[in-house]
């Protein structure tokens, strides 16, 4: 059979500019093809067994021509695959999606096109600038200024006849081209000009001047492709409307499972901080093998399961309805969590813990708990294969416990160069570690060249995590109180407050 291949828009570059539509195709997707300036945090939403295929410029290098990558699109589809074709702000505004499309139907392979939010009104609007409003303009108009495919350059005569606001994508290095026609056209000279550049990013930047003096404003303020130039009255909403370029957010590293970084990044947003994903490890649960399954089913026999994280708590009731598992089979077992987390995901699936410890470590859980269990108990510990041994030898010495390994952690190395662009650019205030693997997964991915940490401050969510960074030779700058996402965020808070005294 052959497969589908879905257009979707990106957004313009703010990880939450994309639809939730688009989001939803992504996490299924089985070939994923993209370009330059898409968010990474979007790639890293594809599933574990996606591929993945580049078709964007590197620096020095070209892009792959278009004909190969409509030839890509084709052959994948034909594979039977279900291709994802993810390109920058919507995929009909100057993004080749049309011939991409045409291509494909008239080779029968089905299309789907998901409409994204364009730079074209996206970087306005995050400069602040309605591109229209009743008072300054009743339309606007967007042009590519880009000519090195055209016959024609622009027909400045026209333009300058519109009222309505200009936007010109492609049009950086034609800034003078342009700004002259319009000039050369009759457009006043002093109507006002911004230059938007990487908008709707941590490093957005605008230029403001008028059509006679933005080229030197530009330069001045050293502004770098991507940019969207604007030409119109609508600029003076700006001084009003600039709330994201005002924001004044501190960023904060998110390096856990990019599946498990969307809850954190909720709270940061309700505590009015910035995530940026950069996931460092990944969690993938152990293949559901017949020996695994029997050991999973076999839970019944327990009376007490110790959950250590919600990873814990997913994976494991995940492999038990594959194992054919009942939960009324569990009416007798009892639950000890660590970290409130742990025991929210449990009690969603309908069980309530009957202890978790004061401190969200595991010794206080082993200490915690020893006096509760008799020599006839049996415990059950689903939770990492990387986990260390000190948990399951203290309950040992009351009862019987089974460490059943149900999910690895994988360090993301490949994630290395985003990672160290993103240190090196200092778009990051606070990194905060959530556990020891996150600690290892960083210094692993740099090399152990932790150099790059000194400019960020390191937050600790608790003692061992904390132990592994000493270790590693992190030390903590902020250490959570409470030993929860809450906690790290709370510390964040705290001493971000005090900076502004
Ligand atoms: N389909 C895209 C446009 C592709 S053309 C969209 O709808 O947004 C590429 C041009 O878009 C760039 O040269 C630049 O002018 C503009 N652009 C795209 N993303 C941008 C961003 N984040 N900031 C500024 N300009 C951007």
């Amino acid at each position: 059979m052959k497969g589908k291949v879905y257009l979707i828009g990106a957004g313009p570059g703010d990880y939450g500019l994309i639809t939730l539509k688009g989001m939803q195709l992504i996490e299924t997707a089985e070939v994923l093809v993209y370009d330059r300036l898409i968010n990474e945090n979007l790639i890293y939403r594809t599933p574990a067994h996606c591929e993945k295929i580049y078709v964007g410029k590197q620096a020095a290098n070209h892009a792959m021509p278009q004909d190969r990558i409509n030839e890509t699109l084709y052959q994948k589809a034909l594979e039977g695959k279900n291709v994802v074709r993810l390109k920058g702000g919507d995929p009909y505004v100057f993004g080749r999606g049309g011939e991409e499309g045409i291509y494909l139907v008239e080779r029968g392979i089905d299309v789907e096109v998901v409409p994204g939010i364009t730079s074209s009104i996206a970087g306005p609007c995050y400069a602040g600038i309605p591109v229209t409003h009743r008072d300054w303009a009743s339309s606007f108009h967007v042009f590519t200024g880009n000519f090195k495919d055209e016959v024609r350059g622009l027909n400045f005569e026209n333009i300058a006849s519109l009222e309505g606001t200009l936007v010109f994508l492609m049009g950086f290095g034609n800034l003078s081209y342009i700004t002259k026609g319009l000039i050369g056209a009759g457009k006043d000279a002093s109507t006002p000009v911004a230059v938007i550049s990487s908008a709707t990013t941590r490093r957005q930047k605008t230029a403001v001047g008028t059509l006679a003096d933005i080229e030197k404003v530009v330069e001045e303020q050293q502004l770098k492709p991507p940019a969207i130039s604007l030409v119109g009255d609508v600029v003076r909403c700006r001084e009003y409307l600039n709330f994201f370029e005002n924001r004044g957010k501190k960023s904060v590293l998110i390096l856990r499972d990019a599946r498990q970084s969307d809850i954190f990044a909720k709270k940061l947003i309700q505590a009015d901080f910035d995530p940026v994903v950069c996931p460092i490890i990944e969690i993938e649960q152990r293949e559901a093998s017949p020996e695994l399954l029997a050991a999973v089913k076999g839970v019944a026999d327990y009376s007490w399961i110790v959950f250590t994280s919600p990873n814990g708590v997913k994976s494991f009731f995940e492999l038990y309805r594959k194992s054919g598992g009942d939960l009324r089979a569990l009416g007798h077992v009892r639950f000890a969590v660590i970290g409130k987390a742990t025991g929210e995901i449990l009690s969603e699936i309908g069980f309530k813990p009957d202890f978790i410890p004061e401190k969200q470590v595991s010794d206080a859980l082993a200490e915690g708990l020893k006096p509760l269990l008799g020599a006839e108990d049996r415990v059950m510990v689903p939770r990492s294969a990387i986990a260390n041994n000190r948990l399951i030898d203290i309950l040992e010495e009351i009862c019987p416990v089974d460490d059943i390994k149900i999910y690895d952690t994988r360090i993301r190395t490949e994630n290395e160069s985003h990672l160290r662009a993103l240190l090196a650019n200092d778009e990051i205030d606070y990194v905060p570690f959530t556990s020891a693997s996150t600690v290892e997964g960083l210094v692993r991915a740099l090399n152990g060249d932790i150099e790059c940490l000194k400019k960020v401050k390191t937050v600790a969510i608790g003692p061992i995590t904390e132990k592994k960074m000493l270790k590693l030779g992190i030390t903590p700058d902020l250490r959570a109180a409470d030993h929860s996402l809450e906690g790290v965020i709370e510390a964040m808070k705290g001493e971000s407050e005090s900076n502004d005294d």
